[in-house]
Order: structure tokens, then sequence, then C-alpha cells
């Protein structure tokens, strides 16, 4: 099959002709129920086998069918700017954070969603800057991504896609923690009111009580 076969909104199947993309991958093809049926959904899939298009497609489809003029912040206490993205990616490293985002730009070209990227060990303040322009598809570190929300500088009130990409690798590194503050603990729609995507090479006990814990009525996807 072809991505022209998969009834994908024309903006979003020609920003994947743009990225060269020609044929779905597995993980790519099997994740269509999530889009269709609002599923939430736990892969098990490696890096390679083209699993951020598996979610960032199902997203921007969405994004693109409701593409309204929403405010993507409110002013806060001291007037200051509080982003309110509707996209939360989580993922474990600055490089995995990086490559995520410059995914996200091809994906959302030509959408008002405008993708922004936040990490761990560099400069904040120009990352704030950044956001400044917009941020509807955050993707971010744990850490960093708490210390924002401690600083109001970012809400969670409006996200409707939360997606933890290699999750075990972000438990190996200590972040369960973080990731449970940020979804359970912060002003994160509860599960089953927001659509949630969860990626793990393996499935261990801790991924299963995360899954069970942040995903609703989920579909299960080994490749
Ligand atoms: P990932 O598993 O998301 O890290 O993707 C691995 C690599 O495959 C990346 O360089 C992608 O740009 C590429 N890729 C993802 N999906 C496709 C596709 N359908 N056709 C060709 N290349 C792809």
């Amino acid at each position: 099959s072809r991505f022209d076969d998969l009834r994908l909104h024309p903006a979003i199947v020609e920003n994947i002709r743009l990225c060269n993309y020609t044929k779905p991958t597995p993980v790519q093809k099997y994740s269509l129920p999530i889009i269709y049926e609002r599923r939430d959904l736990m892969a098990c899939a490696q890096t390679g086998s083209g699993k951020t298009a598996a979610f960032l497609i199902p997203i921007l489809n969405n994004i693109f069918n409701n593409d309204r003029n929403e405010p993507n912040y409110v002013y806060g206490t001291n007037n200051k700017k509080r982003h309110l993205p509707k996209c939360v990616v989580l993922a474990p490293t600055r490089e995995l954070a990086v490559q995520i985002f410059d995914e996200s730009k091809k994906f959302a070209y030509k959408s008002r969603a405008r993708p922004c990227v936040v990490y761990g060990g560099a400069d904040t303040g120009k990352q704030i800057r950044d956001m400044e322009y917009g941020c509807d598809i955050l993707v971010a570190t744990p850490g960093r991504l708490n210390a924002l929300l401690d600083r109001g500088i970012i809400g969670l009130c409006n996200v409707r896609y939360l997606v933890l990409d290699e999750a075990d690798r972000m438990l190996d590194m200590g972040f369960e923690p973080q990731i449970r503050d940020i979804v359970e603990k912060r002003d994160m729609p509860r599960t089953g009111q927001r659509q949630t995507m969860m990626f793990s090479a393996t499935f261990p006990k801790e991924i299963q009580h995360l899954a069970r814990d942040f995903l609703d009525n989920y579909i299960f996807l080994t490749v």
C-alpha cells in the first residue's frame, strides 16, 4: 500500500511526499487505527522502524483536519506568556528530541501548528524565545519540561496528544518520577481525555505499569 491510499488529509500526504517516503513502514501502517478510531497506542518498535512518523502522521493528520485558529497561549501571573501546546512528545535525550523536532517541522509544513523543542543542558532563555513564535507541538526531555512548568512558561491544559518515545530508555535513565509529575501531577488532561501513544523497544513490568496508568483501552502493537 501507499500513503495515497490511506484516506489522509491532502496536506499531510503532500508533506510525506516531500520527505520522499513512498510506502508506509509496518509500524506506520498498523498504527493507523489510532487515527480513525482515536485509540491510545502501545507500540513495541525499534529505532529505524519509522516510529517517529508513525505518531507524527496521525497527529498532524488530525491537526490538518481540525485546523482551527485556537490561541496557543494565555497570559499568566505578572503578564508572562504561558504556552499551551496541543501535542507533547517526551523523549529521553537531547539528540532524540532534536531528531523528532526536525521531523515535526517537515510534517507540520503549511499547517498552523508550530513545533518547538526544549531539552536540558542548554540555554533556557533561547528555548523560551523560540517559543514566542508559537508552541503547538512541543518535543521535550522530561526534566527541562518540568522546569518550564514550574516557572509557568508552559501549561498542559490543552494537550490533546501525548507521546512517550523510547519509554524504556526514559525509565533506564531514571525519568519515571519526572514523567509521572508531568502526566499525573500537572494540569494535563486525564487518561481518556487525551490521546496517548507510548513507544518502547521492550515491554518489561515497569513499562506495563506506565501503560496501565497512562493509556485508555489501548491498541497493542509489536513490529
Ligand atoms: P525512526 O524509526 O522514526 O527513527 O526512522 C528511521 C528512519 O527512517 C528516519 O531516517 C526516517 O526519516 C526514515 N523513514 C521513516 N518512515 C519512512 C518511510 N515510510 N519511507 C522511507 N523512509 C522512512
